[in-house]
């Protein structure tokens, strides 16, 4: 099963073979009469064809699918000299900041960097509108794609959204608007909107912005069932499911009309086998959203929070747009900067980034000697990051993988419907 220039990978391939993610362009590039994004009985969205996709349909999704090809930044949006670290890639500038709001800063997910700039993108007349995810409206565990067009709006929009979305799914929509405006979204989405600036020009033209966060992967909606199923609740019922946010982290909120649970993010993230992790997360080759012209992280000691703070993001300037953005919303007071920091700080403070970043290309060669396909990296520096590792580890990565592809576990059950309603 390889993508080849004759034999474009089906939907169905890619996701059998652990590549898709559910960012949804494949049904917004297609159409929906054509390809439609499930929910799965795992509780992932996955495209199902309607009916049989032609080649040059297949064709088109193997060119944008960021599960086959991942780009990195393109030197030409880079400033002149702009640092590449092997880990961390390019930075024009990395600081530890806020939201300038204090209610910004609050009820969004760390700091609240991100709707901040999203906020300021909108009041400083650079773009028309953000395309980004919120909480389904009457579903609030579940995540659907939505464009903002004001600062509450965005707001509305904060926080950390764990289970599965699809923030691309009216991509052409957004497109067809012919108006300037920036997403915000996970490191793979953004991969998949540079995948299709390759074939429609219409991206270069109105994507103004692109700012994501640094991202440990997106979970299954079966997480998030089971901290329902513990409080012994069913979802018709709820009227809240907030992940985190109102303090940082902040706790999962979970209300129905006769009560209210929250958890700890301790708790919600203990135990990692307990994660539910996305197949495609776990050989992601840009979790740190490197094709970005800022990622946003959190900024804890060690990757995880020994308590409540006032909510503070590790940023990632990456562009010669992004610092243009990031100096003009400090010096209006969207942000501010605590202080600067350093890559081999952000080592300390996202260590599990480091490890998948030195791991990946490892397990792209178990998967590959395995027979599975394997993503196309283009400056992401994958193979340095890995000789960073000592022999071993790459060996163990490499045979860990290869026996993990053997045994079905880095794959996926064909693409289903998890029920009519699903
Ligand atoms: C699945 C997931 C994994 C994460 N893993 C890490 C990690 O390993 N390390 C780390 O430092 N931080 C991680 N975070 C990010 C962290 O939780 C914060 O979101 C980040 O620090 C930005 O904070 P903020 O306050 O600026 O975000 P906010 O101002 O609250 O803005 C968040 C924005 O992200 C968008 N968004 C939320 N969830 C999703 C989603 N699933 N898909 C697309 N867009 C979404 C929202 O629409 C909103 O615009 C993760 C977040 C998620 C959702
Ligand atoms: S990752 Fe996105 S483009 Fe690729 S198959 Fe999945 S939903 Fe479609
Ligand atoms: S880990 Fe990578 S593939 Fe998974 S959601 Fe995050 S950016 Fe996407």
């Amino acid at each position: 099963m390889r993508a080849n220039d004759d034999h474009p990978l089906t939907t169905q391939q890619i996701v059998q073979a652990g590549l898709c993610i559910g960012c949804g362009l494949c049904q917004s590039v297609v159409g929906e009469d054509r390809l439609a994004l499930v929910l799965t009985p795992e509780g992932r969205e996955r495209p199902v064809p309607v009916d049989r996709l032609s080649r040059e349909e297949d064709e088109i999704i193997n060119a944008i699918c960021p599960g086959l090809k991942v780009e990195g930044a393109r030197q030409a949006e880079l400033a002149p000299g702009t640092p590449v670290d092997t880990i961390w890639g390019p930075a024009a500038a990395l600081a530890v900041g806020h939201a300038g709001n204090p209610d910004v800063r609050h009820r969004c997910s760390s700091g609240g960097v991100l709707t901040a700039l999203g906020q300021y993108l909108l009041s400083s007349g650079r773009v028309d509108f953000i395309l980004h995810v919120k909480a389904k409206p009457g579903f609030p565990m579940r995540t659907e794609q939505t464009l903002s067009f004001d600062a509450e709006a965005v707001l509305e929009a904060a926080g950390s959204r764990y289970g599965p979305a699809a923030p691309l799914l009216d991509f052409e929509a957004a497109l067809s608007r012919e108006r300037p405006f920036a997403v915000i979204a996970k490191p793979c989405d953004i991969n998949a909107i540079r995948n299709l600036s390759q074939l429609d020009e219409r991206v270069a033209e109105y994507l103004r912005y692109t700012l994501v966060f640094v991202c440990g992967g997106a979970s299954d909606l079966a997480k998030s069932e089971e901290v329902l199923r513990d409080f012994g609740m069913t979802e018709d019922q709820l009227r809240l499911f907030r992940y985190r946010g109102y303090g940082n982290p902040g706790l999962t909120c979970v209300e129905t009309a006769e009560r209210s649970e929250a958890l700890t993010y301790r708790d919600m993230w203990a135990e990692e086998s307990k994660w539910m992790i996305q197949p495609r997360c776990k050989i992601c080759p840009d979790a740190i959203g490197e094709a970005a012209d800022i990622a946003a992280s959190d900024f804890w000691p060690g990757g995880g929070p020994t308590g409540e703070d006032e909510g503070f993001n590790g940023i990632i300037v990456r562009t010669a747009r992004g610092r243009e953005l990031f100096d003009a919303a400090i010096a209006d007071g969207a942000i501010v900067i605590d202080r600067e920091t350093t890559f081999r700080e952000f080592d300390v403070m996202q260590p599990h980034q480091v490890r998948k970043k030195r791991a990946v290309w490892a397990r792209y060669q178990g998967m590959a000697a395995a027979g599975l396909p394997v993503p196309e990296t283009i400056d992401l520096r994958i193979d340095a990051c890995a000789r960073q590792n000592d022999a071993a580890t790459n060996l163990r990565e490499a045979r860990g993988a290869r026996l993990r592809a053997r045994e079905g576990r880095l794959g996926e059950p064909l693409p289903r419907r998890r029920n009519p309603k699903g």
